[in-house]
């Protein structure tokens, strides 16, 4: 985190906390009051996210030591690893194409039954509500590492520093698990009310079900017969579901620290190699922060992006059209650091 952005973050976090607005100069009073009207707390929406996220980590991740000690004891084979393989892909897509390309940034335009298509498809991706997601998304690129954001390593949401493994931790789920949630008043806009995005998050614990369980199950019973649809379920449902959690959630965490930049963006987001194969062109998050609606990330030639040659397929049959390109490769954005 550079000097100038620490600086902000901790003069805004300590005005936040410590000054009734009336003390603070217009500058603080102006920063604080929008970031603040940004953020809520204590609302039962916050208290049904953690349980939610709880549920959530409860199952893959228990489900995936459960599948470590499967793994140790029973033999495994294409079988399971092709559902793995297979299913780890359609949940990152969930999450890239569904999530963020298409529902928060509106990287393309796509009809009616594509939408509810993708809708599927991001819950598959099991993180929680469409509606939610989008909106705490606005906000991370509004405050990006600044008071306001919701899950940066470099400060919490109620705007104070944070620095080393309780920033990463916080970046990386525990924000999932705080006491705030997003203003969907202000957020929200155009996400509330959807038809789509809210079919998708009354449905979603249908799609986490047939994500986790359902979907590797079917699998293990086509490809290995009966006795393949335990094993199926332990690796490519609840090991595959925690990896790819962690996998998403580390663009938040590490993708904010540890990495290379091509943009001065103003902020911390990097471009993390081993992130940005696994999580299929997420992980070149320094290439989105400068172009957020980009529906490519890809830069540099090693910069490759997966869900991007998908948009690609999809814009060449005619399934999405009015595609963000963007402009990633003028010289004039580069930044040499
Ligand atoms: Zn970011
Ligand atoms: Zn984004």
């Amino acid at each position: 985190m550079d000097t100038k952005l620490r600086n902000e973050t901790a003069l805004a976090g300590d005005a936040a906390l410590a000054l009734p607005l009336g003390d603070a100069s217009p500058a603080e009073s102006a920063l604080v009051a929008r970031w603040r009207r940004a953020v809520e707390y204590g609302t039962a929406d916050a208290r049904n996210r953690r349980r939610e996220h709880l549920f959530y980590a409860a199952v893959k991740q228990g489900g995936a030591l459960a599948a470590l000690v499967w793994i140790a004891l029973r033999p495994t084979g294409m079988v399971e690893w092709s559902g793995f393989a297979v299913f780890y892909v359609l949940n990152i897509l969930g999450m890239s194409l569904g999530y963020h390309r298409y529902f928060t940034h509106k990287a393309f335009e796509t009809s009616l039954p594509m939408r509810y298509a993708l809708g599927a498809l991001a819950q598959f991706g099991t993180y929680g509500s469409l509606r939610r997601w989008c909106a705490d998304h606005r906000r991370h690129h509004t405050f990006p590492d600044a008071p306001g954001d919701i899950h940066s390593p470099h400060v919490d949401n109620r705007g104070r520093p944070l620095s080393g493994a309780p920033g990463i931790k916080h970046a990386h789920l525990g924000w999932a698990y705080d006491d705030c949630t997003t203003n969907m008043a202000l957020y929200g806009k155009g996400i509330v009310g959807d038809p789509v995005i809210e079919w998708a998050h009354r449905t979603r614990y249908v799609w986490f079900a047939v994500s986790v369980v359902v979907a590797p199950a079917l699998w293990g019973w086509a490809f290995g017969g009966p006795r393949a649809i335990l094993g199926t379920v332990m690796v490519a449902g609840f090991l595959r579901g925690a990896l790819a959690l962690h996998a998403i959630a580390a663009v938040n965490s590490f993708g904010h620290c540890f990495g290379y930049q091509n943009f001065a963006v103003g902020d911390t987001s990097r471009n993390n190699l081993l992130l940005g194969y696994l999580t299929l062109g997420e992980g070149w998050h320094n290439n989105h922060h400068a172009h957020s609606r980009a529906a490519s990330n890809h830069v540099r030639w090693w910069e490759i992006d997966m869900t991007a040659w998908l948009i690609r397929a999809l814009e060449a049959v005619g399934l999405v059209w009015n595609v963000q390109w963007g402009t990633q490769h003028r010289p004039f954005h580069r930044n040499r650091r």
